[in-house]
């Protein structure tokens, strides 16, 4: 007997074949997904314990946001006009060293509540221990809230080993200077020793991969290929091999940082020997034709985030370029307060909108495309091509309800691009992870027992972090219609 079954539903299976099945049924066995086909057969063939009538819903793999940031959602509205190092500096690391223990649980609780309700059931946390050490109490706090509320985090554990250039460290005193009131953290000031980084990260994997029934994975990732050594970098990738996981690492996101280099990031983790089918680069916007190809000649993958890239004014990544030369490409949606937002679904109707605009052609990128980037190419971007990102039988059962009978859903010509361009995610109504229910109208049962009223908690915890790290002047910004 099998443990649930969907039945009634259009099921849009993200398979080798991108098969759309209507009146199609889904049958989940523990963890898995058994059998995918039509109502009729699946209701011949098997009973089971639990049952969703799925009638009037599409049932589509969970998402996978290969690039975020989880502790700043508590930062959420601050900084929309700031550029990325002004951002940085003067928010988002005051923000988040802020922050206790207690701030990073109800952090993971709103992101996590907030990501299941849109159907994001995998992602890659791209998370920082000062000075390349991890607090423990903070990692078990955070962690024990992702296995209550049944998300499949990967923890990408970064450090940074190699001293910034003074003309970097000066130029972020002279951005600092802006906000005098608030109280920073200089880039200078949290540079780890390569091998003791490596080991702290090795012992992140050895105690936590494969934990909360192998939803949690951990990942060693050099913070920002401009500030981590070649034999940082070099070790980082020699650990993926050797834990058979990923490493990632922020790849020329803006011109501050890229524009002052002779040789690009690209080149540079080349040279390094980061580049291959274990890496995922987060961003790649100022990149050029040749590292593109650089990129793809070593099956290198690349996180695509749309959103915070254009709120953060860093620039347009060349997706569909990259994407034509064979480069897996696949959506992240980075930090909540660029794009105030955890949901998958802003990022993909902004990203095939964007694309298009930039290039000046509508066929530039296509629904489809986008919804292979937020699935079955995410899957293949974080190395879990064999059990994420499509629905067949032998692969997790992590997937997601969004209820068509809508206004704004009325007429849907075709599927695929109703869901990129008239679906805002309000729509998701159930979704499984792990073959179990994580979210179910409303409600996360898995935080129900953690906290009585998250949203209260999470706005509490907010308002005192945005005191204690001086922020106050900028929660308390007046009507701006042009800033100084
Ligand atoms: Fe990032």
């Amino acid at each position: 007997m099998a443990d649930l079954l969907l039945t009634n539903g259009t099921v849009v299976t993200m398979n080798d074949d991108r098969e759309l099945i209507d009146d199609g049924a889904v049958v989940i066995e523990g963890r898995e997904i058994v059998d995918v086909g039509s109502t009729d057969r699946i209701e011949a063939e098997y009973t089971a314990t639990d049952r969703i009538d799925a009638s009037d819903h599409a049932i589509l793999p969970g998402f996978i946001s290969t690039h975020v940031h989880v502790s700043g959602i508590l930062l959420r509205g601050l900084g929309n006009y700031r550029n990325l190092y002004d951002w940085l500096l003067n928010v988002k690391r005051p923000g988040t060293s802020a922050m206790d223990a207690e701030d990073h649980a109800i952090a993971a609780a709103l992101y996590s509540a907030e990501a299941l309700s849109t159907g994001l059931t995998t992602f890659v946390e791209n998370a920082t221990g000062s000075g390349g050490s991890y607090d423990a109490s903070l990692l078990e706090g955070k962690f024990n809230v992702y296995d209550a509320a049944g998300v499949r985090n990967i923890y990408a554990a970064a450090f940074a080993d190699k001293p910034p250039s003074r003309e970097f460290v000066e130029s972020a005193r002279d951005i600092a200077m802006r906000e005098p009131e608030v109280d920073h953290v200089l880039p200078d000031e949290t540079v780890a020793d390569t091998q003791e980084a490596l080991d702290t990260v090795e012992s992140l994997i050895e105690r936590y991969h494969g934990t909360a029934e192998g939803r949690q994975s951990v990942w060693p990732a050099p913070y920002l290929a401009t500030i981590v050594t070649p034999e940082g970098l070099a070790g980082a990738y020699a650990l993926a091999e050797k834990y058979d996981v990923m490493t990632t690492t922020h790849t020329a996101e803006d011109a501050y940082n890229e524009g002052s280099r002779r040789v690009s990031s690209v080149e540079y983790l080349r040279n390094a020997g980061y580049l291959g089918e274990r890496a995922l680069l987060g961003h790649c916007v100022q990149v050029d034709e040749a590292d593109i190809r650089a990129l793809a000649v070593t099956d290198t993958n690349v996180a695509h985030n749309t959103l915070a890239n254009c709120a953060l004014g860093s620039g347009i990544a060349p997706v569909p370029t990259m994407v034509n030369y064979g480069v897996t490409v696949a959506m992240g949606t980075d930090n909540v307060p660029n794009s105030d937002s955890v949901n998958m679904f802003k990022d993909m109707e902004f990203a095939a909108h964007l694309h298009k605009g930039h290039n000046r052609d509508a066929g530039a990128i296509t629904a489809e495309k986008v919804l292979e980037m937020s699935t079955i190419d995410a899957a293949r971007a974080i190395g879990r091509e064999d059990d994420l990102g499509s629905l067949e039988a032998g692969k997790l059962a992590d997937l997601m309800l969004v209820d068509l009978d809508r206004l704004t859903l009325t007429p849907r010509t075709y599927l695929p691009a109703a869901l990129v361009y008239q679906t805002t995610g309000r729509e998701v109504d159930t979704v499984v992870c792990n073959g179990e229910i994580v979210y179910d109208e409303g409600r996360v049962p898995g935080l129900d027992g953690l906290y009585d009223d998250l949203q209260s908690t999470a706005a509490e915890a907010s308002a005192a972090v945005i005191e204690r790290a001086g922020l106050g002047s900028q929660r308390d910004r007046t009507w701006t219609s042009i800033n100084e």
